[in-house]
């Protein structure tokens, strides 16, 4: 078995290759390395070789790892990845420094009253279902303009970026690329696209995170 050490080092390096191949500035890709069913002291053996960038897709499952994490390692941030109940979302603005699946009305304005009690304002990123999957979380779309709009103009939000999971089969450039040119559009800078199975890929249509998990820890023992 490689150690997390040896996995992020691997890893790092070939967001680097990818970084340079698309002609792009060394550094403009950032890691966050996905924790999610992944013990404490795995996410401290990550800390132990620098990695400080982190995601979980579970509100809960973040709270009872990352608040004493923290306390020891203050430059640590988390990303909340996964699908976000409504009532949920005052946790997650209480908990993360990102939250990347922002993809419903309804959420939208949960997360805005969870802002306005917390007082946090971690920043939005916006999912959007690149492949019009039925099963899949994120805003169709045919609906992401109109959203933006909601989100940014009407409620005051802190969208910066927009996220997606292109669909498992197939190629997953075209859908990067479209995500990318919506970004654009719009003016937002982040673009959180690319899993452990195809971040090479996403870096060269404009990622700016990639999400890494089982590329780094392991086989997941179970499913999210
Ligand atoms: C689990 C998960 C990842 C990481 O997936 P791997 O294939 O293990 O790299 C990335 N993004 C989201 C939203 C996830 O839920």
């Amino acid at each position: 078995m490689t150690s997390i050490a040896a996995a992020l080092r691997i890893i790092q390096d070939r967001i680097a290759e990818a970084t340079a191949r698309a002609n792009r500035p060394l550094g403009s890709v950032a890691l966050v390395a996905v924790s999610k069913t992944n013990p404490t002291e795995a996410v401290e053996a990550a800390l132990a070789a620098g990695q400080l960038l982190f995601g979980e897709n579970r509100v809960q499952e973040a709270a009872g790892k990352f608040p004493a994490l923290r306390a020891a390692h203050p430059g640590m941030r988390l990303h909340i990845i996964g699908g976000l109940q409504t009532n949920k979302a005052e946790d997650a603005v209480a908990i993360a420094d990102v939250i990347e699946s922002l993809d419903r009305p309804r959420l939208a304005q949960a997360i805005a009253a969870g802002m306005a009690k917390t007082g946090r304002r971690p920043d939005l990123l916006v999912q959007v279902n690149v492949g019009d999957e039925a099963q899949k979380a994120g805003v169709p779309r045919a609906e992401a303009d109109a959203f933006l709009r909601l989100t940014r103009d009407e409620l005051g939000l802190p969208v910066t970026g927009l996220m997606c999971i292109p669909p498992a089969e197939g190629d997953p450039r075209p859908h990067f690329a479209w995500l990318a040119g919506l970004a654009a559009r719009h003016g937002l800078a982040v673009l959180s696209m690319g899993m452990s199975g195809d971040f090479e890929a996403a870096i060269m249509e404009g990622a700016t995170h990639v999400r890494v998990g089982s590329a780094i820890f392991g086989a997941r023992a179970y499913p999210t």
